[in-house]
């Protein structure tokens, strides 16, 4: 059929379910690394521009990955209203840390990422994504287990921002969706404080997971908003959760909100703006359905598992 012939022979594959493959074609492998932790590709694909796969996993890629950055760092940010001191929990390709630095009140960002190879790739394969963060007088990277570094800890944060990559089984992320590691994360939480989560798709096979990771935050933060975003490149829609132990204003004025944007950060936002904001805020009914129905939590003798890894291909045509 005219129009049909596809163009790569290249494809990442990602296992979405034992059912469901999402696959993106690719036309060069940019690097390629077998880590300590994850195995890593970032790659030009053929519709999404450069993309980064760690274990399989599409992460995000240049064409749409500020649908997924705008809408797991703003929010929060938006909700304090004037944070100053951010840590950031995974975060690797350093886009998390671009948007934080957008905030003219942000004095001292910390990122803490398990894998630095993964952040040196990025680094130099991926300056859209960092944009430069890394320079950054205000920003710091630490390489370490974010498990550890909640630990040991002595600072407390306004902000706190778990990007970690989703919790498969033989991945470095799992033991860190449960309530355990939000305990850690109150500890370092000011008390007007904001966490959030990325806290994987809302498609129906993984929504009972995502019910219980918000009922897992229930255990430990007052107030917790589960909203969504769609991400393209990651094929379902994508969820993430605003904790808090203040209340958390789901009903805000958007003149308001553009008017802090306006204030508080130097702008050149695609997603995030107010009436985005307030939107983003009114969790969708059968979220809130599944949320009510799968109350057990997650704990570290009982983590969340996604499904497993996907693999990269040379098609033998
Ligand atoms: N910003 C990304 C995106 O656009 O999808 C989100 C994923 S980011 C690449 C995930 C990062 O979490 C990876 O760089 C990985 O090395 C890091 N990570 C996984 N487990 C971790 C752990 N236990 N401690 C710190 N970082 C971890």
């Amino acid at each position: 059929m005219a129009g049909s012939e596809l163009k790569a022979d290249l494809w990442i594959t990602e296992y979405m379910t034992p059912w469901d493959i999402y696959a993106h074609g690719a036309t060069e492998i940019l690097a390629f690394q077998k880590t300590a932790f994850q195995e890593m590709y970032i790659v030009q694909s053929g519709s999404y521009g450069k993309g980064l796969i760690l274990d399989g996993k599409w992460q995000s890629s240049t064409e749409d990955e500020f649908l997924y950055h705008e809408a797991l760092v703003h929010p929060a940010m938006i909700a304090h209203q004037a944070p100053k001191k951010v840590l950031i929990l995974g975060g690797g390709e350093g886009a998390t840390s671009r948007e934080v630095l957008r905030w003219n009140t942000v004095e001292t960002v910390k990122m803490v990422d398990i894998d630095g190879e993964v952040v040196e790739a990025c680094k130099q394969h991926l300056p859209e994504m960092h944009a430069g963060a890394f320079d950054d007088p205000r920003h710091e990277v630490v390489i370490g287990d974010a498990l550890d570094i909640l630990d040991n800890s002595s600072q407390t944060w306004d902000i706190v921002i778990s990007d970690l990559s989703d919790p498969i089984e033989e991945g470095p992320s799992f033991k860190l969706f449960t309530k355990e590691f939000y305990e850690k994360v109150n500890r370092v939480l000011a008390p007007d404080g904001k966490f959030v989560l990325q806290a994987g798709p809302v498609a129906s096979p993984y929504i009972a997971i995502h019910a219980r990771l918000v009922n897992t935050l229930k255990t430990v933060f007052r107030d917790n908003v589960s909203y969504t975003t769609f991400v393209p490149t990651y094929g379902e829609p994508w969820s993430l959760t605003l904790s808090s132990h203040t209340p958390i204003d789901t009903r805000p004025e958007p003149a308001e909100i553009d008017r802090l944007l306006q204030e508080k950060t130097t702008g050149g936002l695609s997603l995030i703006d107010g009436t985005t904001y307030l939107g983003l805020l009114q969790t969708p009914a059968y979220v809130r359905r599944a949320i009510a129905q799968h109350q057990e939590i997650y704990t570290l003798s009982e983590p969340p598992k996604f499904f497993g890894k996907g693999v990269t291909a040379q098609n033998q045509s």
